[in-house]
């Protein structure tokens, strides 16, 4: 029987760079793999891009509406046998196509591996992980330091290179000035302290005018 797997981790793990090489692997031995990546993540349009420097072109970008079990129906009418299937940024996934992707692993026994995040930069699910997270047959977390060396966990955004707490759950980095640093829980709690003492700053010196 084959799997669903959820590899998770904080960002800038090297993720995609992992998803890239068990592609490589299973084409390796010919094995037939579909790569795919959802729709909401911009970065590098539809390839996979590794901070390494390796890419490449996904076979399809999921749209929120877009059903997994559909491609793979359709894709089973042109090759004799699908091996795996890869979806880099999972996290971004729908919980219906998480639904489907698991069904797709039992139904069709097609080993189906998951990359993606934990959480978001306030410490929240994304759709598509919190589902992972629950349904997935094996969660494994790919580890990743925080730059004090403790291994890191939560995802930091900069604005302008100020770490902020408020804001949309999905900003793709390199837009709008937006960064991600990965961090221990640790420094997390103390960027987040800072970052409400100075509002606090703010908001007296507001007052006192
Ligand atoms: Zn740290």
């Amino acid at each position: 029987m084959a799997k669903l797997t959820y590899r998770y981790s904080a960002m800038n793990a090297g993720k995609s760079t992992m998803a890239m090489q068990v592609a490589y692997n299973y084409e390796e031995l010919d094995g037939i793999v579909l790569v795919w990546k959802p729709l909401i993540d911009t970065k590098g349009d539809n390839k996979l891009v590794s901070r390494i420097g390796i890419e490449r072109k996904v076979d399809n970008l999921l749209s929120m509406e877009d059903s997994p079990l559909k491609i793979v129906r359709a894709e089973r009418k042109k090759v004799p046998k699908i091996d795996a299937i890869i979806v880099d940024e999972a996290q971004f996934l729908t919980e219906d196509q998480v639904n489907e992707l698991y069904y797709i692993s039992k139904k069709f026994d097609i080993a189906v591996l998951c990359y993606g995040l934990r959480c978001d930069f306030q410490m929240k699910p994304f759709p598509g992980s919190a589902r992972l997270l629950a349904i997935a047959d094996d969660i494994e977390e790919i580890k990743t330091l925080c730059k004090c060396k403790k291994k890191a966990t939560q995802n930091l955004r900069f604005i302008n290179g100020k770490p902020t707490f408020e804001g949309n759950q999905v900003a793709i980095d390199g837009e709008q000035s937006i960064t991600y640093e990965s961090v221990c829980g640790k420094c997390y709690i103390e960027y987040y302290l800072e970052y409400m003492n100075e509002r606090k700053n703010i908001m007296t010196r507001e007052r006192k005018k």
